[in-house]
């Protein structure tokens, strides 16, 4: 029985103060042991949000990192980084890191492997456009972006890491994809996983919908087989978030 996990996106948002703030407001609201909880919020705020989180159900994601150990990469953050200021999890692969800052899979396989190495679990993103969806590509686009993100590495870490799957189209555009369709491309990744891994290693990885969560639409959506909690951005940021962790109270 795999555990559901819910994680806020916070993206670009919150000063260090302000997201001090929010995790107080949030810290009543997201009380749920059915379900892991974490907030990926922006570097400089890891730390402060760390400090705030202590003693409550919620861990710690990163939004990023670089795939080198150290040295002269200016203004990046390692997974050693990472992993000592207390954080948990890591965003990988975001379409909004694909698109903007031109991440390809080679490069997010090698940040996969990093995350892994320094022991934080991967939440790796992938997703297709509006335009490959009508084109009838959405599933072989996501089972290459699978395959090459996962590219060398081993079953057991699959079997550990989470994979959010988030159609373009419906991110911060108030679209969800229907229950139905979210479904449908969460059990087309896990058939993938089974493929290359195996039956346990699928049954085993955790796969979020991302895309529009919001309160009133969380419960339909976690409660498919395949779909194992969410990954959300705008919602995140209100107290909506605690209604979206709360889905099944
Ligand atoms: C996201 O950024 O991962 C996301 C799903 O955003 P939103 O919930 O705002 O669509």
């Amino acid at each position: 029985m795999r555990k559901k996990i819910i994680a806020g996106n916070w993206k670009m948002n919150m000063t260090p103060s302000q997201a001090v703030a929010l995790c107080a407001e949030l810290k009543d609201l997201v009380k749920n042991d059915d379900v892991d909880v974490v907030y990926c919020v922006p570097a400089i705020d890891i730390v402060p949000v760390v400090n705030a989180l202590k003693g409550t159900n919620v861990k710690v994601g990163a939004e990023n990192m670089y795939f080198e150990e150290k040295g002269a990469f200016t203004g990046e953050i390692s997974a050693a980084m990472l992993k000592d200021a207390g954080v948990e999890y890591v965003i990988i692969g975001h379409s909004e890191r694909r698109d903007y800052f031109k991440e390809d899979d080679a490069l997010l396989n090698k940040k996969v492997k990093k995350a892994i190495e320094a022991g934080l679990t991967p939440i790796l993103c992938c997703g297709e456009t509006l335009e490959q969806r009508e084109m009838g590509i959405t599933m072989d686009w996501i089972r290459m972006q699978i395959k090459s993100d996962l590219a060398g590495v081993a079953a057991a870490d699959v079997a550990k890491l989470v994979i959010a799957y988030e159609p373009i189209w419906a991110i911060g555009t108030g679209k969800t994809a229907t229950t139905a369709q979210a479904e449908e491309v969460c059990g087309g990744i896990r058939a993938c996983i089974e493929e290359i891994y195996d039956k346990a290693t699928a049954e085993a990885v955790r796969i979020q919908y991302g895309g529009s969560v919001n309160a009133a639409n969380a419960a339909e959506l976690f409660a498919e087989k395949d779909i194992d909690g969410g990954l959300v951005g705008g919602a995140s940021l209100k107290a909506d978030f605690g209604k979206i962790v709360c889905y099944n109270k």
